[in-house]
């Protein structure tokens, strides 16, 4: 204050600044919940149904076990070095207040605890907590215990204590030193975004040189020798003209620099915060990941203009934090569906709008009829998608009253996904909706109905409704002007993920262009970037990523949210979406802002900011994996498990790409953690695809196997990267055909420290053993054999067992091993039973059994189609021998669909509904 002061003095005019004491506590956690939502949503909770709002008081009832609510604050543009936390709290028994600082990609140890006073009556509780500068969120937490007690929270209070200016490197605009960062004060949501390009400004010049620049809100002209103007104060300020703005599109900014002073202004949604991330860039600082800011020795900008409208507006990774950094579109201008009990964007909205539980008792009609007749019913146990009659005028009108209550309480929100459950076929068959047209445009008209009621409300806002499912144009139906279409590039009717332009996808492309045409200003995407199975796999499909993202900016298209294309998570140990992760994430949006981007020199100018000396050999690498799956014409869709495209001559070429890439970075600890990183997709698919387990590792092979697993390990370890989405321990039978115990996380256990130790040696050692003795000889239970597709099934049985499921042998599903260690050879003969079952379709599935290289068996497998049996195969007497006998069973139907010959989905093209079959149990009778 005392700066301002001096300031009012030096330059002889009142000031009528109000320094920004924000209150970061969102007020709606403390607003009443819808007036249809039984839970307290905005809350993170322990159980929310004990959880309550009343005139802006929280209220916890502990239960039996204690209970407790939290709230993640997001520290994306944060200079704090301190919080004054402050609330009013009331209870009579143990309760407590924690926090704790969280990074995406380290371990943070920063966290405390209090008590809160129990007397019974409202207390006054305040504290300071230190901030960690590098933190990027804060989680508050009130805890509460005892039995059934109540814990009282209100007027909370989070303000942020402002580090000292350090005064170093001053931010010179055209060539004097910025003074303060000023936007026009307000309550709308104007001054709502104002404020947050404010914030992102000062918090990124305070990061890149430690100089804090004031932000001030004012509603008068002001004048100063240097400051950064926003919005309305640019207009005021005389900086941005009508003109300036009459330019720009939604989602766009335009900033200018002149005489000193720079004004910013944007467009919604999110124009303005993007102005200010726009506007670092043309200084030389941008976030090139969620963490990593880039900025210059010296920050200063000259005399210029810019204008800069995104080819794609709203431009969102859904469910992913800190996107904002990048310059995706500002979070709040979706509405927060938590309240509604699902995530921000979360599309399947409409369930949370009109519920079944509150509504299918007294109207079933409102719900949809099946092609038998039945309306919806839910059946224990069993997943439950609520799909309604979008004919009955009345389920409208509930959805859009609701949507214009709940957005009445969003008020800086621009746009929301609606769409009713999920799954495909499940669409009301009533007469009424039948005779309205297809299910495409069954589902448009009921969407128009819903916008037309709520585009009365809120003429300027957005509903995004998706084409998935029902993917096709709707011949009798288009959009109306403020809904917008998401088209939705999946299975049915997209079914390569790796190559764009392909013939897997020519009916995708069609339907795509076919909504172009019906509503070519209501186009939006919900695409796909990553494989959604296998999180440590390379998935090599930048360059199809890049097509789609081009295609959309080129055609203008309103949205593109991409389902989940994940950084690095949870203090490092949840790795990013597959390899090159980062740079997707960040090269893919500047796409989608302008088409016209140079990508490949964009590519070498990220990879020398990320991996700086080991630039070139990384980008050797992706250039290498591009053209495998480009000359393999890979084919491979975003649900769909396939092997092999890691082939042995691959691996040793790339792997040999990565020892130089290594060797260039290391002495840089941060260089060489994102090509390790990068180096951990490729082992673990090339350990996947080439291993003991099925079978690819011959002897000669072993030792360089070996060593490849424990180079896994020791970067996974090194790194702590936990997770792997596939459980570890199958991982490792599966692949290596070692049992680890059940330490967690997986690399701490005993095994794998030996593993790193010595790979051969502790590899070597461990024998594939999943024998039990019985008194007939040897049990192997399914689970003890390496290969086929596991599953707990209860295919034609009463009871759930574990299973194995062989698959054609183009499925790379077809194939399991079983090994038997004997104390002596046998010199009798055995027999062998194995328990199975054919699949259900007319022609028998083929299978080979092999034991110890000698073929036993080879033709339609001896099991029936309807009852499990077991069936006995003879072992000749000596095959099995003293030690470690194998026993493989192959399925060896052949495959009858034609290449590019496609039905509605990929198991059309390549059907793994056919031609399987399953074993369970398999025995040795030793003395038949
Ligand atoms: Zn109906």
């Amino acid at each position: 204050m005392w700066k301002n002061l001096i300031l009012s003095v030096v330059l002889g005019f009142p000031l009528t600044f109000q320094a920004m004491e924000e209150n970061l506590a969102d007020p709606q956690w403390f607003t009443n919940p819808l007036s249809w939502c039984s839970g307290v949503n905005q809350w993170i909770t322990g159980t929310s149904k004990d959880i309550s709002i009343h005139n802006g008081i929280l209220r916890i009832l502990s239960g039996k076990n204690g209970n407790w609510a939290a709230q993640n604050l997001s520290l994306e543009f944060s200079v704090a070095t301190a919080f004054n936390i402050s609330f009013y709290c009331k209870t009579a028994t143990k309760a407590s207040f924690t926090w704790n600082f969280a990074h995406q990609e380290k371990r943070l140890s920063s966290s405390g605890a209090k008590q809160l006073p129990a007397t019974g009556d409202w207390q006054l509780v305040t504290y300071r907590i230190p901030a960690l500068a590098e933190a990027m969120s804060l989680r508050l937490s009130f805890q509460v215990y005892g039995n059934n007690a109540p814990l009282e929270i209100r007027d909370l209070k989070i303000i942020t204590v402002d580090p000292p200016d350090e005064g170093r490197n001053p931010f010179r605009i055209d060539g004097k030193t910025c003074e303060a960062i000023i936007y026009s004060r307000g309550a709308d949501a104007e001054a709502f975004y104002d404020r947050k390009c404010a914030r992102i400004l000062q918090a990124m010049i305070y990061q890149a040189h430690g100089n804090l620049i004031p932000i001030r809100a004012t509603s008068v002209p002001v004048k100063l020798n240097s400051a950064i103007y926003i919005g309305k104060s640019a207009e005021v300020n005389g900086l941005i003209t009508r003109s300036d703005i009459s330019k720009l599109n939604d989602g766009g900014c335009f900033f200018r620099v002149r005489n000193g002073n720079a004004g910013i202004v944007g467009k919604r949604p999110g124009g303005v915060p993007f102005g200010a991330l726009e506007f670092l860039r043309q200084c030389g600082i941008f976030y090139l990941t969620q963490s990593k800011l880039i900025y210059p020795d010296k920050l200063a900008i000259d005399s210029m203009e810019k204008l800069v409208n995104p080819a794609v507006a709203l431009r969102n990774n859904v469910e992913v934090p800190f996107m904002e950094r990048l310059g995706y579109t500002d979070m709040n201008e979706f509405a927060n569906g938590r309240k509604l009990g699902v995530y921000r964007e979360g599309v399947h909205s409409i369930p949370k709008l009109v519920p079944y539980d509150e509504f299918h008792g007294e109207h079933p009609e409102y719900f949809a009829l099946d092609k038998e007749g039945k309306r919806l019913l839910r059946l224990p146990g069993q997943r439950f998608d609520v799909h309604y009659c979008v004919s009955n005028e009345e389920v409208a009108r509930i959805a859009a009253a609701r949507l214009v209550e709940f957005f009445k309480s969003e008020p800086n929100a621009g746009v929301f996904c609606i769409y009713a459950g999920d799954g495909g076929g499940k669409e009301c068959c009533c007469p009424n909706c039948l005779k309205l047209g297809s299910p495409s445009t069954r589902n448009i008209l009921w969407m128009n109905a819903i916008s037309t009621l709520f585009s009365k409300e809120f003429p300027d806002k957005k509903l995004i409704t998706l084409a998935y499912a029902t993917t096709s144009p709707p011949a009798k139906a288009v959009p109306h002007h403020n809904l917008y279409v998401a088209y939705c590039p999946y299975d049915t009717s997209w079914l390569n993920h790796f190559i764009a332009h392909c013939k897997e996808n020519e009916a995708g492309w069609q339907e795509m262009k076919g909504w172009e045409t019906l509503a070519p200003e209501n186009m939006a995407a919900f695409s796909y970037p990553v494989f959604y199975r296998e999180r440590l796999n390379t998935w090599t499909v930048f360059p199809q990523n890049y097509e789609l993202c081009r295609y959309f900016a080129e055609k203008n298209y309103r949205a593109v949210m991409f389902c989940g294309y994940r950084a690095t998570y949870g203090a490092g140990g949840y790795p990013a979406s597959h390899s090159f992760a980062d740079m997707g994430i960040y090269l893919l949006n500047r796409v989608m802002i302008d088409p016209r981007i140079d990508i490949s020199r964009e590519i070498d100018v990220f990879m020398k900011l990320y991996y700086g000396p080991a630039a070139p050999q990384m980008r050797q690498y992706f250039n290498r994996m591009n053209q495998e799956a480009a000359y393999r014409k890979w084919d491979q869709n975003c649900e769909r498990i396939l092997r092999g495209f890691i082939t042995k001559e691959l691996a040793d070429q790339t792997l040999a790409i990565f020892s130089e890439a290594e060797k260039q970075v290391k002495g840089n600890p941060e260089y060489l953690e994102r090509v390790e990183r990068e180096k951990l997709y490729l082992l673990w698919q090339s350990l996947t695809d080439n291993c003991r387990g099925n079978g690819k590792i011959g002897p000669t092979e072993f030792s360089q196997y070996a060593e490849r697993i424990g180079e896994f390990c020791r970067v996974a370890a090194r790194y702590k990267i936990a997770y792997m989405q596939v459980n570890p321990r199958q991982w490792f039978w599966e692949t290596a055909v070692i049992k680890l115990g059940n330490t967690i996380p997986w690399f701490n256990d005993p095994l794998i420290h030996a593993i790193i130790q010595n790979p051969q040696k502790a590899l070597g050692e461990s024998i594939p053993n999943a024998q039990q003795k019985m008194a007939y000889g040897w049990l192997i239970q399914a689970q003890g054999a390496v290969g086929g597709e596991n599953a707990q099934s209860t295919w034609k049985r009463k009871k759930t067992k574990h299973v194995k499921i062989l698959r054609r042998p183009s499925s790379g599903l077809g194939q399991v091993q079983l090994s038997v260690r004997l104390a002596q050879a046998l010199t009798d003969k055995a027999i062998l039973a194995v328990e199975g079952i054919d699949n259900e379709k007319t022609d028998p599935a083929f299978m080979r059994l092999i034991i110890n290289g000698k073929t036993i068996h080879d033709g339609p497998v001896p099991w029936g189609k309807n009852v499990w049996t077991e069936e006995k195969f003879e072992i000749p007497p000596g095959l099995l021998v003293k030690g470690d006998n194998t026993i493989t069973i192959l399925n060896t139907t052949a495959d009858k669909e034609k290449d590019g010959v496609g039905g509605i989905n990929y198991q059309a093209k390549r059907n793994y509904y056919w031609g399987w079959f399953m074993i369970s149990d398999t025995k040795i009778y030793l003395h038949p």
